[in-house]
């Protein structure tokens, strides 16, 4: 049997999938990703993303940061559309065959697409709020108040991201351990599963289909019950829902 026939009877026989991915299913949204080869890491910057992505970084460097974030993370999903991934994925859903999608991503596709079940381990880009006063922003009043947006009360407007050196939300993580801990069926996409703790959270899967769809390898293609090497989006779009 071929991967995609693999994959096409596994989900027919399964009604708890939970996809859990990364950067690498927007990126045929023209998103780029960190670490492939012509993602994020390997631009020339004064600092590495990590480091600017950092939450001391965001409070010693304030200016640059968001000089970065509105340049290289915002200005990308400004015009982005969901993908063919994006769309299967919010479709399974639909037919009540889907239990979750959690997502390293915080650029919102997922939710575009219309999957309703989104855990964003990483936050959105589309909510901000004043560290002073706690007041709500979209994106687009965030960025209607200027290069280092500020708050009527004077406070400063953060994203609502978890920048590196900061702990992702409890809540959201008991509702990815339990959404991953009672799938029939996991796929894992579009990750390079090297940021912690997202990444372990692979673990807590109980079942035997773990399908992992992914360009480059992953340190979990081992404990895959199947590895499908290719594009997530062309390889979804193969299947017949
Ligand atoms: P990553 O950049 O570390 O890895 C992406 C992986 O996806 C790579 O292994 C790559 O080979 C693979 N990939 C790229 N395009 C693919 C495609 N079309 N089909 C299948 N595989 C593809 O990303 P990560 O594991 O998500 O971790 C990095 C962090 O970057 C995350 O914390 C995330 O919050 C953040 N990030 C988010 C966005 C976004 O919101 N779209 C974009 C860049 C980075
Ligand atoms: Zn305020």
């Amino acid at each position: 049997m071929d991967t995609i026939a693999q994959l096409q009877q596994y989900i027919d026989q399964s009604s708890r999938i939970v996809f859990f991915g990364g950067a690498g299913v927007s990126t045929e949204s023209g998103i780029k990703d960190f670490r492939s080869v012509d993602g994020l890491y390997h631009m020339k910057y004064k600092y590495n993303p990590e480091t600017i992505l950092s939450h001391s970084f965001f409070l010693n460097h304030t200016e640059e940061f968001f000089e970065f974030y509105m340049d290289k993370i915002v200005q990308p999903t400004q015009n982005a559309a969901p993908n063919t991934a994006h769309t299967v994925l919010a479709q399974l859903e639909a037919q009540g065959k889907l239990s979750a999608v959690i997502t390293q991503n915080i650029d919102g596709l997922h939710q575009m697409a219309g999957s309703r079940n989104v855990l964003e381990l990483h936050g959105s880009i589309h909510r901000n709020y004043c560290m002073k006063c706690g007041a709500k922003y979209s994106l687009a009043e965030t960025l209607a108040h200027g290069d280092i947006p500020h708050c009527k009360c004077g406070g400063l407007i953060r994203p609502d991201v978890v920048l590196y050196e900061e702990p992702l939300n409890d809540t959201i993580i008991t509702k990815a351990i339990h959404a991953i801990s009672s799938a029939d069926l996991l796929i894992v996409g579009g990750t390079s599963l090297t940021v912690y703790p997202a990444a372990g959270f692979l673990d807590f899967y109980q079942g035997n289909k773990l399908v992992v769809i992914n360009l480059d390898n992953t340190s979990y293609d081992s404990k895959a019950a199947l590895t499908i090497n290719g594009k997530i989006g062309e390889v979804l779009g193969q299947l017949a829902l």
